[in-house]
């Protein structure tokens, strides 16, 4: 290295670290670029893991991105594998780094972390029993493949509902082990809102993977390959994976004296400086903000970590560019559905104080007489005041992605629902319909906030219920409303109702209840149209309370 060469050292080379090197190469051809990695790879996709162990990534080595040699090659960057860096000199910048062959000393002229997180390990006995298993790395998942391939579990427990968790209860489901999902909360996927999680949950069930929620693991037994529940309950796992969360590398930093924000990642700035001007940060490991509500938050994603490599390279090499924050948008593979989520969810909006507003749909991803039409669960959820979208959830067979990613587009643009209402999105029958499901749900939010349609939730309309006084008419047709109704509500079909509105109590807080909410809003506008005031419409109608739940339900064949 020549004095007039900028050294940048980057620790960790997986998502951001990888990035920032290639970055940084593209930007200084005369730069000496080192990477310090710990871990026997750089560059690979942990993202695939679990479709490797599923067996739908068939070559392992599709895993591994890039060599060292490669990097070598390509951006002329020196890889260090199995070097894990011990300590930061920031006075003297160097960096200690124990290596294969002992302690060596890597100077710095700019330092970018890139360490990333680690699996979060509840403190459960038998937690380290062998057959007990975390994914995170390459090494992780060659654990867990010879052990199913040599052990061959029939039962698998994956402690923990969020994506990793969901995908790898996947991945042992497609190897033919009876698999359970244990999950805290009351729902999967705890980052959305009940009815997504719900869908979730069923579309597991109805594939033949078992789910508890509202329960956590008490103790995991070697001997009898039983795990405990704190219900009481006792499941066999022949294999466990534990999956409740990640927390941030910051031993390095905390040592080395840099500062750490409140949820305890890195604190950077915007600029993804830390504390230390000539030290970057980026991924898994820093503190940033969520766009929404502009809260200090953790977003431990891979879409977040390479975007942020490529700008801790850039301004470590004296460029400007500044890092605005994420929405944390996720998307997860669930049997043949797709759950997503960008921006907040309703319960994360309600507690971050928004006047929070929500439209759900459930529409067909496209025309409904154009074959293959499959049906779609939309919610976006806005500011009542400023019309600002802050959220998207879908669940779905097919178009899940691209409403999420539309949703994620507006979101950060700061479109309202009006915006969204007007959004010219792509249509032929094939691919969507003449108003998509998006343009829908800002119809049914753009209603609301005029007063042309107000809409209740079905968890409103349960405690509104519980509460007395309250009434709801369904609208659906008799052989709808057979199959299953809300107990104590008054059945008028949508197209009767011009004729029968006599029959409609006056005085009651009415909530309209139709199959997905559409005829409901029909049903509502004529009532309104005859006096009606006091009247809302279920959005999302009797599929939305099926998911909420906690209703009393009768059918023709009997109470449930
Ligand atoms: P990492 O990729 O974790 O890399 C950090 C590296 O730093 C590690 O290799 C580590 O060995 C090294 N390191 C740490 N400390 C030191 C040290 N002292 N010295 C040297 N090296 C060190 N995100 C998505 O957006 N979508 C997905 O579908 C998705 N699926 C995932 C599936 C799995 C199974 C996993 C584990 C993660 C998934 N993620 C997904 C998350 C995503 O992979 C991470 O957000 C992303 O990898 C973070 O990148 P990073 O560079 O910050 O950290």
């Amino acid at each position: 290295m020549d004095s007039t060469q900028t050294h940048i050292v980057i620790i960790g080379g997986v998502a951001a670290g990888a990035t920032a090197a290639a970055r940084a190469r593209r930007i200084d051809e005369n730069a000496h670029i080192t990477i310090i990695e710990r871990g026997p790879y750089v560059s690979f996709a942990n993202c695939g893991l679990p479709y490797f162990i599923s067996r739908d990534i068939p070559k392992r080595s599709s895993l591994i991105l890039q060599t060292p040699e490669g990097f070598l090659a390509r951006y002329n960057v020196e890889v260090l594998l199995k070097h894990e860096a011990v300590s930061i000199d920031r006075a003297g910048k160097t960096v200690s780094v124990q290596s294969p062959s002992g302690m060596k000393s890597i100077p710095y002229d700019k330092l970018i972390l890139a360490q990333g997180g680690n699996p979060v390990i509840p403190r459960i006995p038998g937690a380290d029993a062998e057959h007990v298993f975390k994914v995170w790395t390459i090494p992780d998942m060659d654990a867990i493949h010879r052990f199913i391939d040599e052990k061959k579990p029939e039962t698998a427990v994956v402690v923990g509902g969020g994506f990793i968790g969901l995908e790898m209860a996947e991945a042992f489901h497609a190897r033919g082990i009876h698999t359970t999902i244990v999950e805290l909360t009351g729902h999967l996927m705890p980052i959305m809102d009940t009815e997504f999680g719900r869908q979730i949950q069923n579309a597991f069930e109805e594939g033949g993977i078992q789910v508890r929620t509202s329960c956590s693991v008490e103790s995991i037994l070697p001997q009898t390959k039983d795990i405990l529940l704190s219900g009481g309950e006792r499941i066999k796992a022949d294999i466990v994976l534990l999956s409740v969360g990640v927390s941030p590398e910051t031993k390095l930093a905390r040592e080395a004296g840099l500062s750490i924000g409140g949820s305890g990642g890195i604190l950077v700035d915007n600029h993804l400086r830390t504390s230390d001007p000539d030290i970057y940060a980026a991924g898994d490991m820093i503190e940033t903000v969520q766009i929404v509500s502009g809260k200090k938050v953790r977003v431990p994603l891979a879409g977040p970590a390479n975007r942020q490599g490529r700008i801790a390279a850039s301004n470590a090499l004296g460029m400007n560019m500044e890092y605005k924050g994420a929405l944390g948008t996720s998307i997860v593979k669930v049997l043949s559905y797709t759950a997503g989520i960008t921006g907040l969810s309703e319960q994360a909006a309600k507690k971050e104080g928004f006047d929070t507003g929500v439209a759900i749909v459930h529409r067909n991803n496209h025309a409904s007489y154009y074959p293959g039409a499959e049906s779609i669960s939309l919610k976006i959820v806005y500011d009542r005041k400023s019309g600002r979208l802050l959220g998207c959830e879908a669940f779905g067979k097919a178009g899940v992605d691209k409403r999420i990613d539309v949703c994620a587009t507006a979101i950060q643009g700061g479109l309202t629902v009006s915006d969204l209402s007007e959004l010219d999105l792509a249509y032929a029958p094939p691919y969507s319909s003449a108003n998509d499901p998006l343009n829908m749900a800002a119809f049914v939010a753009m209603n609301h906030m005029s007063g042309m349609s107000p809409v209740a939730t079905a968890e409103e309309v349960r405690e509104a219920i519980k509460a007395g006084d309250a009434l709801i008419l369904d609208v659906r047709t008799y052989g709808e409303y057979a199959k299953g109704h809300v107990a104590g509500s008054l059945h008028i079909p949508v197209d009767e109702l011009r004729d029968r509105c006599g029959e409609v109590p006056a005085k009651k807080a009415l909530f309209l209840c139709s199959k997905d909410g559409f005829e409901g809003h029909i049903a509502l506008r004529i009532l309104m149209q005859s006096g009606f005031s006091n009247v809302k419409n279920i959005t999302g109608g009797y599929k939305s309370i099926e998911l909420i739940g906690g209703y009393s339900i009768e059918s023709d064949s009997g109470s449930f």
